[in-house]
């Protein structure tokens, strides 16, 4: 078979396979992530067919492999291949559950106190990764592109490079980069690090994880900054939590220049309105606003993790109806906090704690003929959502962390010509595109409470002038632009 000029590695695979009268259908991907069909679109920018998919894939070792390890696609981004790295369920465990979940996971987003690090097998995380760069290199040409994604992938790069010296390596997180105090309580850090270093690109979201990752690579590897670059005003270079003025653009290891990425990724606003003007989702809306009754909606959507700050979220509303009984009766607040897949102690504990607060303040609050929070555990599909984004007046998004939360964007998309209010957490990624926002930090009652009051009282004037703000960069910096400059910058390896 011809080989590729790129593969996108990833440990999902790009569809989700489903059982219909005994045969397997590939049917879109439902799970609530949005970045799949993302990477998936860059395919329509290389010359069909010469694309490829690196995944995983469980079998049992009982009956062994016992479906296609490589497949041919054909969907709306054109025809690509798939590569299936069989995985037995004992490595997944070990792999994504114990060692990316509950000990690189944890670092990345600065929480040292849920590092846990006893359950990890170290050598099965590195077999699980070389089998990744074994199924990658049987994928591309000699010189061809390898665009591996995040965390669980780390020690691909390295393993690739011994097998293919000439390919073209990037990588790319979807998550922060800490600080290096952090980084460096992985006891693995400087085979992660001599591995990233391996690319001849690497990634991030927004200047500060680039930075974060330049100062780890220097400290730890003696690898050296080469290139630094002003950071303009589209990314908030001062006076935010995650404020970078200064971006290094390229680092110096060896022989190797390695050129470093900063392009926070971006939403489809174009896909986002014309779902929002289907006939199915203008009924929907109207339905929505119609059971709202005059009342006002904020909504809270996100997957259960500790990270996402779901509990202070709940807690602060919590506050409000306290601080303003007026308010008893005429808001509501939908939370999506989607249940781990995965049977983690820790994430169980976020479900449970989530739950506990649902239930205490709607006991605290509820009228007969109105609760004042509703919880959904399972994922609202992302047409479905789009309509309540629409409909509602706020946007309460308070991460303690996170890479850079798409919820936040979308909300902003679907809010054109309307004047939502996105309360949105300072540690956020996303914090530093969307000035505009009621900007928190969700640590601080007083943060919190303040914006919850300011969000509910804002002058519908003002609400309108910062939702267009906003909704202007979110339409400059779509999922096309960030596909633009990837590309340019995938390109760039060429030289
Ligand atoms: N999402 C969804 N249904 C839900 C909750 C979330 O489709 O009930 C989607 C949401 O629209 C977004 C993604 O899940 O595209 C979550 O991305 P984000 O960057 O906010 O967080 P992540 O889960 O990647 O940390």
């Amino acid at each position: 078979m011809k080989k590729s000029a790129m593969a996108i590695v990833y440990h999902r695979q790009p569809f989700e396979e489903v059982e219909v009268d005994g045969r397997i259908e590939l049917r879109p991907n439902q799970s609530p992530n949005g970045i799949v069909p993302t990477l998936k679109s860059l395919f329509g920018r290389i010359e069909a067919g010469r694309g490829a998919w690196v995944a995983w894939k469980a079998y049992d070792p009982e009956v062994g492999v016992d479906f296609e390890r490589v497949i041919h696609i054909e969907d709306d981004h054109g025809g690509y291949t798939v590569s299936r790295l069989p995985l037995t369920a004992d490595q997944v465990e070990s792999f994504y559950h114990v060692t990316s979940k509950e000990a690189l996971w944890p670092i990345l987003h600065s929480f040292p106190q849920a590092f846990q690090y006893d359950n990890v097998d170290w050598a099965t995380f590195r077999e699980v990764n070389r089998l990744f760069a074994e199924a990658t290199a049987a994928q591309i040409e000699d010189d061809g592109i390898a665009w591996i994604h995040d965390y669980n992938l780390w020690l691909v790069p390295a393993y690739l490079r011994e097998l293919k010296p000439k390919a073209r390596i990037a990588f790319f997180h979807h998550t922060p980069f800490p600080a290096a105090d952090i980084f460096n309580i992985l006891p693995w850090r400087e085979e992660i690090m001599e591995s990233l270093l391996a690319c001849d690109q690497v990634g991030f979201h927004i200047p500060r994880y680039t930075k974060n990752f330049a100062d780890a690579a220097r400290a730890l590897c003696g690898a050296t900054i080469e290139a630094v670059e002003t950071v303009d005003d589209t990314l908030s270079p001062t006076g935010k939590a995650l404020s970078e003025p200064e971006v290094p653009v390229a680092l110096g290891y060896g022989e190797r220049t390695i050129r470093l990425g900063t392009t926070p990724v971006g939403t489809d606003p174009l896909n986002i309105e014309r779902v929002l003007a289907s006939p199915e989702s203008e009924a929907l809306q109207r339905r929505l606003v119609e059971e709202m009754g005059g009342r006002r909606l904020l909504v809270a959507v996100g997957r259960t993790d500790y990270t996402k700050g779901m509990a202070e979220g709940l807690l602060a509303f919590e506050r409000l109806l306290e601080r303003r009984p007026e308010l008893i009766g005429e808001v509501k607040l939908l939370v999506t906090s989607v249940r781990a897949a995965s049977t983690m102690t820790v994430y169980e504990r976020t479900q449970r704690e989530i739950e506990g607060l649902v239930g205490r303040i709607n006991g605290r609050f509820s009228r007969l003929e109105w609760t004042p929070v509703v919880l959904f555990s399972q994922a609202i599909p992302f047409e479905r959502l789009l309509a309540h984004y629409r409909v509602a007046d706020v946007c309460l998004t308070t991460p303690l962390r996170d890479g850079l939360n798409l919820v936040a964007k979308e909300y902003v998309a679907a809010n054109f010509g309307r004047a939502g209010v996105l309360v949105l957490s300072e540690f956020a990624g996303c914090a530093v595109e969307l000035p505009e926002a009621l900007l928190i930090n969700p640590n601080s009652h007083r943060s919190m409470d303040r914006a919850l009051d300011r969000a509910l009282d804002m002058p519908i004037d003002e609400a309108r002038r910062r939702m267009e703000k906003m909704n202007r960069v979110v339409r400059d910096f779509d999922v096309a632009r960030w596909g633009d400059r990837i590309t340019r910058e995938l390109q760039l390896l060429d030289a």
